[in-house]
């Protein structure tokens, strides 16, 4: 996958965790790179939220979405 924004192409570090934001944005699993991260710090805010806690921090996975913070899932919400 690449950097929805610039479409950088992600490449991981060799050790430790990916720089790489991951969220769902409009029902869409998408990955922010670090520089549009620092360009942009609101990019936050512009992704889809949990309905149960209001998390950001959601993954796709097998067409809906799961919360990692609360562990529900749900269906995607359709783009507007
Ligand atoms: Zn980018
Ligand atoms: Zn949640």
């Amino acid at each position: 996958m690449a950097c929805y924004r610039c479409n950088k192409v992600q490449t991981d570090p060799v050790k430790g965790k990916s720089p790489w934001a991951r969220f769902v944005l409009k029902g869409e699993q998408v990955l922010l790179c670090p520089e549009c991260q620092s360009a942009d710090p609101g990019w936050m805010t512009v992704g889809d939220r949990c309905p149960f806690c209001d998390s950001p921090k959601l993954s796709m996975v097998m067409g809906s979405v799961v919360c990692r913070s609360c562990g529900r899932d749900f269906e995607r919400t359709p783009s507007f």
